[in-house]
């Protein structure tokens, strides 16, 4: 018997995005709705790290869950860009080896975040982009998506609405599209969204994953900070995990991931203490807007935004599961 209740051997924190969610804002059904998805989503993580799983395996597990839930904006259910398409951007990083894996503008992959994996483990380089990592892709037997496999209503309305305030041309709606229901409940927490978990695993690994649309109307090969290295995912064993959501054109200026693992390294700060100093005071002065979730390898586990909520959740071994939508959640 561990001292779990002190120091978890097993932790997972997850998020959906961050942004304007607000009590006022949300219908009931809508609120119940992304509890219960992060609930269900943090909750099958944890079976596989309870099960003595690879902190990897369980990122893998709950990113594919959140890609296929039309609520997050990541694989079904992302922002549309400027041109009508669904542009999708995902990363996963290894802790213990500092092994990384992203992708860029996929258009063709059903999930993104196996697609980062398989990158990291078997193409011999970090980062792929747009039709070459859909060459990967196939090489690699990564599941496709047909045409239109992303679309929602809910996120094409969004698009609509967008380009016509930017005054903007609107591009012909996608063919061969069926819609899913179940989008109609999503949140317009912003024009972004991104889900992302971190974990700690029972040999005492830590790694990170995000998966995106990126941002609502994004033009010219926009790529925001999800798939970049430092930014918007990274994972060190000697520091902590993170998992960024947020406009990301800031997250990538400040390298927000990497520079909350290294205050942990390098000027030992607590994980709460160095997600709060990179969110609320960085992020803040630089004029961002997001939040981050973090675990380290000793089990704390942290989450901070400067929005008016964020999706998330998270569970350790001997520790409730919490699950938070608005600031004052938990
Ligand atoms: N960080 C994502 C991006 O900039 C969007 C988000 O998390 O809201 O692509």
């Amino acid at each position: 018997m561990t001292d779990s209740a002190s120091r978890p051997r097993w932790a997972i924190v997850v998020h959906g995005g961050a942004g304007v969610i607000e009590r006022a804002r949300l219908k009931p059904a809508q609120e119940q709705a992304y509890r219960e998805a992060l609930a269900q989503v943090a909750q099958a993580g944890a079976g596989v790290l309870e099960a003595g799983g690879s902190a990897l395996d369980a990122i893998e597990t709950s990113v594919r869950l959140l890609e296929d839930d039309p609520l997050f904006n990541a694989g079904l259910g992302a922002v549309f860009t400027a041109e009508g398409r669904n542009e999708l951007d995902a990363a996963i990083m290894d802790g213990a080896t500092l092994g990384a894996g992203a992708v860029a503008g996929v258009t063709r992959t059903r999930h993104p975040i196996s697609l980062a994996r398989a990158v990291m483990e078997r193409s011999g380089h970090v980062m792929l982009i747009g039709e070459g990592a859909e060459a990967f892709a196939r090489h690699d037997g990564q599941e496709a998506a047909g045409p239109g496999a992303f679309f929602t209503e809910r996120r094409w309305r969004s698009l609509v609405n967008f380009l016509t305030a930017e005054g903007l041309p609107i591009p012909a709606k996608p063919q061969a599209t069926r819609d899913n229901p179940k989008a109609e409940l999503a949140h317009d927490e912003g024009k972004h969204g991104t889900v992302g978990v971190v974990a700690l695993d029972m040999a005492g690994h830590v790694a990170a994953g995000t998966s995106t649309g990126g941002v609502t109307g994004k033009r010219w090969g926009r790529v925001g900070d999800s798939p970049v290295i430092g930014a918007g995912t990274y994972a060190s064993d000697r520091a902590c995990a993170v998992s960024a959501t947020g406009a990301g054109e800031y997250f990538i200026r400040l390298g927000v991931a990497q520079a909350i693992c290294a205050l942990v390294e390098l000027k030992g700060l607590s994980l709460q203490a160095a997600v709060d100093e990179v969110v609320q005071d960085r992020l803040t002065a630089l004029g961002g807007d997001g939040g981050v979730i973090a675990v380290a390898p000793d089990g704390q586990m942290a989450w901070s935004f400067n929005t008016s909520g964020m999706y998330r959740a998270r569970i350790a071994e001997g520790r409730p599961l919490e699950v938070g939508v608005y600031k004052d959640d938990v």
